[in-house]
């Protein structure tokens, strides 16, 4: 199937609305992805036709929930490269996924004395859980720094990891820059050292094939709303045999094997992490734009490498602007800075085109810290971003650029 992105723009009913008077631009892809109009309809239809509470039910609808919500659990194997599905626990998103480690991991293997590894690129969803569980166990959280091109830098991270390293946290790709990660190489390092390893796929899902079996992690976390499904949905896989002996995250309805007042025992995975009713709409319209997105995976992720591309040469031609975050290898995103401008006021000024960029510190104060600015402007494409819209956004900024020299 050829590649058409304008007859795919067609299923995102979005993307044919208008902002300010101008047709929407799109470019706000890391924060939140939209959705095709298959995912809305399987909300519908589910709401509509389908809904009941699944696991127990003796009854068709509650029968039929529970198969579209374990199906669910099969395409998400399916979609990280997974034989089965059994580390597949159903999580609100990202963040959800790594507290869940660092809550259950954290508390039965950290002592005092072990080391965190985290990158200086971390989102503060992989941050922060780290932070609370070194202080609970008197761990310490020990940071790789970044080169200035935006790249882990590798040689302090040989360098970081010992004996000590009990946890290495990193992600796939980065929010803020956009880097890729050498995920499968740095997992090979840790797991050098006996390190146990946690990637956040939150920005990879979207945009390339990941093969978890390839990476050889032990937990990977990612949101169904940045890989075109619902907010409110996400997966963290751990590997079974880790899962299994860990300390239930939540207590309650469908974790429990057996509840007597003089003691509960807990079921295995998934649904020993899966405490209470499930966002079942949910996991359902995730499968099905995660089915939508693998159809198209390959050609879309050549497509935004065009888009990258473009954009990258665009932006660099407008005076006074600079990027932030040159790694060869990278996905769709680009920050930026122009000279006498603050990043809100030129997301606000591209707002008024019709043009959605996120501003600020994209949740990785850290990073911004460390490369010593408050910020940036990102913009951030999907597999339905145009070359159009790499123009409007060029012809944007270049007028704003002139507003602020
Ligand atoms: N990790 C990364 C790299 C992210 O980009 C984000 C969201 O922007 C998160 C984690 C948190 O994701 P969520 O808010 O969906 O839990």
């Amino acid at each position: 199937m050829a590649f058409d992105v304008a007859a795919l723009r067609q299923d995102f009913p979005i993307l044919g609305r208008s902002v300010h008077g101008r047709p929407l631009t799109y470019l706000d892809n890391a924060a939140t992805s939209q959705k095709p109009q298959v995912v809305i309809q399987a909300l519908t239809d589910y709401y509509t036709q389908g809904n009941a509470n699944v696991h127990r039910g003796v009854h068709l609808l509650s029968e039929e929930a529970t198969q579209a919500f374990e199906r669910s659990r099969e395409v998400v194997a399916r979609f990280l490269g997974l034989k089965e599905s059994r580390g597949c626990v159903f999580v609100r998103g990202a963040t959800e996924g790594i507290n869940l480690v660092a809550e259950t991991w954290g508390r039965t293997h950290l002592r005092a004395g072990d080391e965190i590894l985290l990158t200086a690129l971390e989102h503060h969803a992989n941050i922060v859980p780290w932070q609370v569980a070194a202080e609970r166990s008197g761990a310490k959280v020990v940071v790789v720094p970044v080169t200035p091109r935006g790249e882990v830098d590798l040689e302090a991270y040989r360098r970081l990891l010992s004996p000590r390293t009990k946890l290495v946290a990193f992600a796939h790709v980065s929010n803020a820059l956009g880097t890729v990660n050498p995920a499968a190489e740095m997992t090979r390092l840790a797991k050098a050292v006996g390190a146990t390893v946690l990637i956040d796929g939150c920005q990879a899902a979207a945009h390339f094939r990941v093969e978890l079996p390839a990476l050889g992690c032990d937990f990977y976390a990612f949101s169904g709303h940045k890989t075109f499904g619902p907010t409110g949905i996400g997966v963290l896989w751990g590997r079974p045999e880790i899962l299994d002996a860990l300390p239930p995250y939540q207590f309650g309805g469908d974790m429990i094997r057996k509840v007597d007042f003089d003691g509960t025992t807990f079921r295995e995975a998934p649904e020993r992490f899966e405490a209470g009713t499930p966002d079942i709409a949910g996991a359902i319209g995730l499968a099905v734009a995660l089915e939508y997105f693998m159809t198209r995976q390959a050609d879309a992720h050549a497509h935004e490498q065009k888009l990258l591309a473009a954009a990258t040469e665009r932006l660099l031609a407008i005076k006074g602007l600079r990027l932030v975050g040159e790694a060869p290898e990278k996905v769709a995103v680009i920050s930026f800075l122009i000279e006498g401008g603050h990043p809100h006021d030129i997301g606000t000024l591209l707002d008024a085109d019709g043009i959605a960029i996120r501003t600020g510190h994209h949740c990785c104060m850290p990073l911004m810290k460390h490369l010593g600015i408050p910020g940036t402007a990102r913009a951030s494409f999907a597999f339905y971003n145009t070359l159009e819209e790499v123009d409007r956004l060029a012809v944007s900024l270049e007028k704003i650029r002139k507003m602020m020299a």
